[in-house]
């Protein structure tokens, strides 16, 4: 039987909903929106996208949102001010500098800058630290990974004791989920660009998480029957028959993964509108605790 696709939009459209009431509930309590403060740095194409999708999701949801936008020759002295900028910003309740940033910018310094109560892409170190150390609560949890165990949450299947396997251990996305599933109390295991026998790695999992960047890397006959697959994955390949002249595709080859697993996300509209839908909800639960005390 082929695989259950989990659609991530419209359970991003039913939670953006309940979020969007949320925010309407906070706006009339304290008399503003939430405010989302984006640091955007370079002129990116990809990057310049990504602000714009979450600049639209934020007016859909009724956020008010602003972006400090640097050309590529911005200092670091620059970029470090306007993080401090949206810190003593009392509208802006959440800051997210998109990534990656020019390569002469010193990304942790900047992400060092952000208040840990605005945090809201739970990427700064001390965050990401105490999402690894037992007994320790981030103020916030990175925005993908934070959709990806929502996605594999939808499922009903059981975290706790399965094996479950990340590819990719990037600090935005690999490494981060994999603590996370660890606290989850799943088996995890990392793999990456230096691990031998992957496809056998991925054969003894039930939960398998791409991240690795790589278009239709991870193949059907690798999986385990039933295996519950998260593709991460955005590549855009060239597709003349397309309107476009590209299409985006995972790091999973979709049709002979779909023949194998219990479950497989979209690409796109699986993770893709689960991290826009996270950070809104990160944005709201920061408002909601500057108001709260
Ligand atoms: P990075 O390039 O930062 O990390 C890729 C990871 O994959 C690295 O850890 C790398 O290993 C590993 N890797 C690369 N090649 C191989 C290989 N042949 N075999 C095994 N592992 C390999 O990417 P990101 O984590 O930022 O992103 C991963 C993917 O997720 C990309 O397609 C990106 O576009 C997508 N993405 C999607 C988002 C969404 O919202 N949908 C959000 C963020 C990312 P090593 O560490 O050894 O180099």
């Amino acid at each position: 039987m082929p695989a259950k696709i989990i659609d991530g939009r419209p359970i991003a459209k039913r939670i953006q909903s309940e979020i969007a009431s949320a925010v309407a509930d906070f706006q009339a309590q304290s008399g503003a929106a939430p405010g989302l403060g984006v640091v955007l740095v370079g002129d990116d194409s990809a990057s310049a996208m990504y602000v714009r999708m979450k600049r639209r999701a934020c007016e859909r949801a009724g956020l008010q949102s602003q972006a400090r936008i640097l050309p590529s020759s911005a200092t670091q002295t620059e970029v470090e001010d306007a993080v401090r900028g949206y810190n003593a910003d009392r509208g802006i309740h959440g800051i997210l500098v998109q990534l990656p940033m020019s390569a002469h910018i010193d990304e942790e310094a900047v992400l060092n800058e952000i208040s840990l109560a605005k945090d809201v892409d739970g990427i700064h170190p001390m965050n990401i630290g105490r999402l690894g150390m037992r007994g320790r609560e981030p103020t916030f949890t990175p925005a993908t990974p934070t959709g990806v165990m929502r996605l594999i949450e939808e499922t009903g299947e059981s975290i706790e004791g399965v094996q479950a396997l990340v590819i990719g251990r990037s600090n935005i996305v690999g490494l981060p989920l994999a603590l996370m599933l660890a606290n989850a109390n799943a088996t995890v295991t990392i793999c990456h660009s230096r691990t031998r026998d992957l496809p056998g790695t991925v054969r003894r999992a039930d939960i398998v998480v791409a991240a690795v960047g790589q278009p239709e890397y991870v193949k059907g006959d690798w999986l385990k029957p039933g295996a519950i697959v998260i593709d991460v994955g955005s590549n855009s390949l060239p597709d003349p028959a397309s309107e476009k002249g590209y299409r985006y595709v995972g790091d999973v080859e979709f049709e002979s993964a779909r023949a194998v697993a219990g479950y497989i996300s979209k690409v796109p509209g699986g993770v893709g509108p689960m991290t826009i839908t996270m950070l809104l909800s990160n944005t709201l639960k920061a408002a909601r605790r500057s108001i709260s005390g």
